[in-house]
């Protein structure tokens, strides 16, 4: 199969923070793809601009070795990847200077759709929309993408919103919030609104509980400072897992669009009801024969961050009422894995003599890796010795089923910035939404900071501390497996 491309208008697309890891790792090598693919025009530039005192050639040499490092297979081709590297450009700018600006208006044309990346720390954000406007840079056509963090708490993340307001209407601004770009995320989306199967089971009279799960392998090393200031819930549970959550819980919204889509997820964090403190586990990796304990690599011997978090929570609404979300993630976990699960109810009455066992569909959606779903139904065990039933997964690994080779399966990154060049906000968040989350996790950080709440350790490698298994046994129910 091959993949369809979506043309787009030719674009200026200036990375603020061009020189950083971000734009290294994924932002270049992602924009290399579409281009080797295909779906930048002709006439589109790139331009990085940061403090290093670069030129032209130096910054396209420095992307040249990115993409050779970050870039995968498709960095071989030379050929292609000279042309791509005569897109590039750069200037030399401090986002709190005054230096560079000029220099940079006389660069980004005004008749093509003008992009700006802000790939720097969100305390720069504000520097950046008012010097693009003080020096004429922006217009009310050009579109701005902000990275994670969206501040650390309610306080912040409005007063963030109100700076870039000031500059910028909402449906210029992106929100970036990479696990949307996934693929798996929009096939969930397309699983529940694109077949008649699933919705009419879809709430509280089929669901027995819903898991999302987003194991990490990796520590916190490298990045200790900034993660001991966040930890597992602002780093991941009030962006990427509460959008996944929305996604699942959303009601079908009226059409494929940005706001309809974004109006329905508002509606799921604003009826996540607050969350009990018996019902939060926090976690902190203790040190193993392969690694150091969390509190080292964070620099920190006294730190009281959450690597690990898991929770139960409820939506009060008609379709949910009763059925518990469990949220788990953490660093320094078995496996590298991002799954979600619906477990449906019990078979209420079984016609099948002797048979005891507890049969259940499951419904799991792989994130990562292998992104792909399975379901499990019960079939009869093949063979003599009368109605004996057993459970087994109908496995539909996309790359299987849709051919590897043939289809190109876009990095998150990629995805969304082509999105922004297209203008389609659907899969980036609205102000409104990063503020309602953090109402709802705001009271919950509070409460375990004033309680002086110690996470649990647990061992690296593990599936995370004892009391998250806890969490679920105590329901009689229990989390998947974690395993890659
Ligand atoms: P980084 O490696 O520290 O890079 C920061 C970039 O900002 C560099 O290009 C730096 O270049 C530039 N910069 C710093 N101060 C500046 C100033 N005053 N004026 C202009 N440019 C300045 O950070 P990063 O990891 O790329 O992260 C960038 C943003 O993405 C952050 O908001 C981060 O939270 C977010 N993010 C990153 C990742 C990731 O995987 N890295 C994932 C999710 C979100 P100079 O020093 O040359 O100025």
């Amino acid at each position: 199969m091959v993949a369809r491309v979506i043309p787009v208008d030719p674009f200026d697309l200036v990375i603020f923070g061009g020189t950083g890891d971000l734009a290294r790792r994924k932002i270049l090598p992602g924009l290399f793809r579409r281009y080797r693919s295909g779906q930048m025009p002709d006439g589109s530039r790139i331009i990085g601009a940061a403090r290093s005192d670069l030129d032209g050639a130096g910054y396209r040499k420095m992307i040249a070795d990115a993409i050779a490092e970050f870039g995968g297979d498709e960095a071989g081709d030379q050929d292609c990847l000279s042309k791509f590297l005569t897109c590039l450009d750069y200037v030399p700018i401090d986002a709190k200077g005054t230096g560079g600006w000029s220099e940079l208006a006389q660069l980004v044309r005004k008749d093509v759709v003008q992009a700006f990346y802000f790939s720097v720390a969100p305390s720069l954000f504000g520097d950046l929309a008012e010097r693009l406007h003080t020096n004429g840079i922006a217009s009310a056509n050009s579109r701005i993408v902000v990275e994670k963090p969206f501040g650390r708490d309610l306080e912040s993340a409005r007063a963030l919103n109100r700076t870039l307001a000031t500059h910028f209407d909402e449906s210029q601004i992106y929100r970036i919030d990479h696990y949307l770009g996934k693929e798996t995320v929009q096939n969930l989306m397309a699983v529940r609104f694109g077949n008649v199967l699933f919705e009419p089971l879809w709430n509280n009279h089929y669901v027995d509980h819903i898991q999302i799960t987003v194991a990490e392998t990796v520590s916190v090393a490298g990045r200790g400072a900034y993660y001991d200031r966040s930890g597992a819930m602002r780093d991941m549970v009030q962006n990427h897992l509460m959008q996944l959550l929305c996604l699942i819980a959303m009601e079908p919204p009226s059409q494929f669009g940005a706001d309809a889509v974004r109006d329905e997820k508002l509606k799921v964090i604003r009826a996540l009801q607050p969350v009990d403190a018996h019902h939060i586990v926090r976690g902190q990796y203790d040190a193993g024969p392969d690694g150091k304990s969390y509190r080292e690599d964070a620099e920190n011997p006294r730190s009281f961050t959450e690597s690990f978090i898991a929770m139960k929570c409820h939506i009060a609404n008609w379709r949910w009422a009763d059925v518990p979300f469990y949220l788990r993630t953490g660093k320094r976990l078995k496996a590298r894995s991002s799954e979600i699960t619906v477990v449906f109810k019990d078979l209420g009455h079984s016609i099948f003599e002797g048979d005891e066992a507890r049969h259940r569909n499951i419904l799991s959606i792989r994130l990562q890796p292998n992104e792909g779903m399975d379901l499990q139904v019960t079939i009869k065990e093949p063979g003599p010795g009368g109605m004996r039933l057993i459970d087994v997964p109908l496995d539909m690994t996309f790359a299987d089923a849709l051919g590897d080779k043939e289809v190109e399966v876009a990095d998150a990154y990629e995805r969304l910035i082509m999105d922004v060049i297209r203008g389609n906000q659907t899969l980036f968040m609205r102000g409104d939404e990063v503020e309602a989350a953090w109402r709802w996790t705001d009271p919950l950080i509070e409460g375990w900071e004033a309680r002086n709440d110690v996470p649990k350790l647990y061992d690296a490698g593990s599936a995370g501390p004892e009391d998250a298994m806890m969490l679920m046994h105590r329901d009689n129910r229990r989390w998947r497996d974690i395993k890659a």
